[in-house]
């Protein structure tokens, strides 16, 4: 079974029509970035785990498009029929995130990574090469996995090839951390004088801009 290579396909922040997987935000600009943003709220001390279960993995492959609606089905039977070997696929999926979060962390503020976190990485490398294979693509060839469609750990092949792409191309230099306070999502910087400095400027950046000027607010008010 040759399972197409996905993870080029360009990033969208809305979900493929025809699925309830909206609940994501997939503004990282990279598929491994995605992945770790999905903790949110890092910094506080109730971080939101958005990877709560194994079918919440599968929904986020979903809404990133490494799976069809069909071949998510097939993971979802698969894991109610070994619902233990699904946990333990989350508990390495999330073990994966957090030593990627970790790596690119470091990368954005310019400091080593650990070398604990490169050995999970490399680790989840292992398993994955051998399971990539040259494949039949348009006029001609291209990279495609070569594992069984029902391996419950699927989805993790590809984010491991995503952050092993990005720490090892020129780009890493444009991976960044959210600024705001709390928050803690990478994001890939494509602005001109890379100067980005909130994961969405909806959100973190308005709130950061809210917060300044009530600062300003206040300090003008003392009388200072
Ligand atoms: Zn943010």
């Amino acid at each position: 079974m040759v399972i197409p290579v996905t993870n080029q396909a360009p990033r969208s922040r809305s979900a493929p029509t025809g699925t309830a997987a909206s609940a994501f935000d997939l503004s990282g600009g990279r598929l491994c970035l995605d992945f770790a943003n999905t903790l949110s709220k890092r910094l506080t001390s109730h971080p939101t785990e958005l990877l709560a279960s194994y079918g919440d993995l599968v929904a986020w492959s979903r809404q990133a498009r490494l799976v069809t609606a069909r071949e998510a089905g097939v993971l979802i039977r698969e894991a109610k029929r070994r619902p233990i070997d699904a946990a333990a696929v989350l508990e390495r999926g999330v073990a994966l995130r957090e030593a990627i979060y970790r790596i690119f962390s470091a990368v954005a503020d310019e400091r080593p990574a650990g070398g604990g976190d490169l050995a999970t990485l490399n680790a989840a490398l292992a398993e994955v090469l051998p399971l990539l294979g040259i494949v039949p693509k348009g006029d001609g060839f291209g990279w495609g996995w070569t594992g069984d469609e029902q391996r419950l750990d699927r989805i993790l092949w590809p984010v491991t090839r995503s952050a092993a792409e990005l720490l090892t191309s020129a780009e890493r230099a444009a991976v960044r951390e959210c600024d705001a306070q709390t928050c803690a999502w990478l994001f890939m910087d494509r602005s001109r004088n890379r100067s980005r400095r909130w994961c969405d400027m909806k959100g973190c950046g308005n709130r950061a801009k809210a917060r300044r000027h009530y600062e300003r607010k206040k300090r003008g008010h003392g009388g200072t």
